[in-house]
């Protein structure tokens, strides 16, 4: 039975496959919060439209509970073109191959697999949907400044833009 690579390999992965950074952290750095619910309900025009958001999500103590599941998580960090949901989708798909079977991802930003979600059918790609970490009730700030990554509020379009997603591994 071959051996999993160690966690460390994922962390040089995640940059050939064009990732900005990526670090291990221990799940109890990745911070949830019941605000940030709210700020998808009141605020976000993409509240209710999409399977992967709110209020169809996992709710931020859901969220926590699963963290609470994993010793460690691989916190990927991209710039704008990066591909952030399909990076941390191929490095979850990497993990769980390689026999971390509880391997879950969690990305950045609404899905848009589909030209429309259609949210009174199920999931038409479930192995590729994956729900945003702010979608999912996690303080994304808190969790990228934690990490030593930076993360600033994007006031307008030329503001420098840093998306971030995790693989839950253990
Ligand atoms: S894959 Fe399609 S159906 Fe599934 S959440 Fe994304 S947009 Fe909706």
């Amino acid at each position: 039975m071959p051996q999993p690579r160690t966690l460390d390999t994922y962390v040089q992965r995640a940059l050939e496959l064009g990732a900005e950074g990526a670090k291990i952290i221990p799940s109890e750095d990745v911070f949830t919060a019941e605000w940030v619910r709210l700020k998808c309900q009141y605020g976000c025009g993409g509240y209710g439209r999409c399977l992967m958001c709110p209020p169809y999500s996992p709710l931020p103590e859901q969220t926590r509970r699963v963290l609470d599941c994993y010793e460690h998580v691989l916190l990927v960090h991209g710039k704008p073109g990066a591909g952030i949901k399909g990076l941390v989708l191929s490095l979850e798909r990497e993990i769980f191959i390689d026999g971390y079977y509880k391997a879950l991802s969690l990305s950045a930003g609404p899905c848009r697999l589909c030209d429309r979600c259609d949210v009174e059918t199920l999931c038409q790609h479930p192995r590729e949907a994956r729900p945003a970490m702010e979608a999912s009730g996690i303080d994304v700030f808190a969790t990228a400044r934690k990490a030593g990554f930076p993360i600033e509020v994007v006031r307008e379009r030329t503001c420098d833009q840093n998306y971030y997603g995790i693989v839950m591994i253990e």
